[in-house]
């Protein structure tokens, strides 16, 4: 059975770490089986969703590298949605409700108050033909509940948290349309789940008690629409938590256009996040298939995972070190060179730093104020530079044979000199890069 994973973001809003992380693992779990990743756009609340969010979505997972296979959206859908309604309505698992919400609330602290678990008591189930038509002729119109067979009880064995009970009779029956008709997620998502042939629902942990109750919706409609679809298996991933160990706020709106602007690369957030939280080391490794080759639900933790800016600088950084000229030159000043992304790669914590290094070979410099003898020195330097295929071992090597000078006091001016600063990138990288004329004149004092 070839394996179909789905993300399934309402478009709400930009997409933030949390979502991103959700999304890679569905596409990881499809590649690495050779299966179908979907995006399937969960837009059934035409008030909140926004085709602005709808684009992000969809730059941002290619801005990722994780373009779905297929995309699907649920607004296009929704005549399927009322043919399952009507078939479970048939089935008599779905129901009529009539309660105000001041009037569920009533009843959960009723419930509360007498030591009960704060579930639906099912009042409207009570309710005969004539009571109904009574409170539609008042022009109250119904919401509509599934009703959870409490006889059938409910497991399910997790891909991340193991065999996993439920049972129905501890569960409300859930509201799944309101009475203005629209729909709340559980019901379309467990219908599409079955019409797009998904086999693994992967997603957040927050989704457990709905996972259980789908259970039963997913037999419910099969058995109502009689068709041979078939349950998908189910993983609950811990959530991500931030630096305090909590869920923050600052993760929630943590999404792509802040990676970008701080400089980060996709293949740093995919490294840190294809293994954040699993029993793996978390590497520096850029390349897909061998995270792909590793990626095993089996490997991820109960605990939350937690998620730290320094954990992907340190990522990002290591990345950056391994990226070749090709992948970046796009993104390099005018007149980087293969030669000049090598000198200054190792240099990088993010690639657009890239055009502050830049300007030591271009210039121009700003020299600490020299002592009279270093003057001398690099004066001295000056005289004694020539250009081969190694300018700057055979400048030191004749330095240091002709004024006795060694470690630092050999080094440092010069590379202040050559740079302005006291660290930087490897000189010998660097001073053919700057070139004989330029290098002279900056010795000299005269650039
Ligand atoms: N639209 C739902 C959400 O964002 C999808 C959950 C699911 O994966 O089923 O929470």
């Amino acid at each position: 059975m070839t394996t179909v994973t789905r993300f399934a973001p309402s478009p709400t809003g930009r997409l933030h770490v949390g979502n991103i992380r959700t999304a890679l693992h569905n596409w990881m779990l499809a590649r690495k089986h050779g299966g179908t990743f979907l995006l399937r756009i969960d837009d059934t609340d035409a008030e909140r969703s926004r085709e602005e969010y709808v684009e992000a979505i969809r730059t941002d997972l290619a801005w990722l590298g994780m373009v779905p296979d297929d995309e699907e959206r649920q607004s296009e859908r929704l005549a399927k949605y009322d043919r399952a309604f009507e078939a479970l309505r048939d089935a008599g698992r779905v129901y009529p409700c009539y309660e105000t919400q001041q009037e569920l609330e009533l009843k959960r602290k009723i419930r509360l108050g007498r030591g009960l678990p704060p579930i639906y008591d099912r009042g409207a189930l009570e309710l005969s033909d004539e009571d109904r038509a009574a409170k539609e002729a008042d022009g109250i119109a119904p919401h509509w509940r599934f009703k959870l067979d409490h006889d059938e009880q409910i497991g399910w064995d997790d891909g991340v948290r193991g065999t996993q009970k439920f049972d129905p009779a501890q569960l409300s029956d859930p509201v799944v349309r309101r009475a203005d008709n629209s729909w709340l997620y559980m019901l379309p998502s467990a219908v599409d789940d079955l019409d797009m042939g998904v086999t693994h629902v992967l997603r957040g942990e927050d989704h457990v008690s709905n996972t259980a109750v789908q259970i039963q919706m997913f037999t419910a409609l099969i058995a109502a629409q009689h068709n041979a679809q078939q349950i998908p298996a189910f993983a609950h991933e811990a959530l991500l938590v931030g630096k305090e160990g909590k869920l923050s706020k600052r993760l929630g709106s943590l999404g792509c256009d802040a990676f970008r602007e701080r400089g980060i690369e996709p293949s740093a957030i995919v490294a840190l996040l294809a293994r954040l939280g699993t029993s793996l080391p978390v590497e520096p490794i850029a390349d897909r298939a061998a995270l792909l080759e590793t990626f095993d639900l089996t490997t991820f933790g109960r605990a939350p995972a937690r998620f730290e800016d320094t954990e992907l600088e340190r990522i990002n950084a290591a990345i950056v070190h391994q990226m070749d000229f090709a992948e970046v030159a796009d993104r390099l000043p005018v007149g980087m060179d293969e030669a000049g992304w090598h000198a200054i790669r190792p240099n990088l914590s993010h690639v657009p730093e890239a055009a502050d290094w830049w300007r030591l070979v271009t210039g121009p410099i700003e020299q600490p104020d020299f002592s009279a003898e270093d003057r001398d020195y690099l004066a001295e330097a000056a005289g004694l530079l020539e250009w081969g295929d190694d300018p700057w071992t055979a400048l030191t090597g004749r330095l240091k044979e002709a004024t006795g000078r060694k470690g630092k006091a050999l080094f440092l001016p010069l590379r202040q000199a050559l740079t302005g600063m006291d660290h930087g990138p490897d000189m010998g990288e660097l001073l053919p890069l700057i070139g004989k004329d330029e290098a002279r004149a900056r010795l000299l004092g005269q650039s």
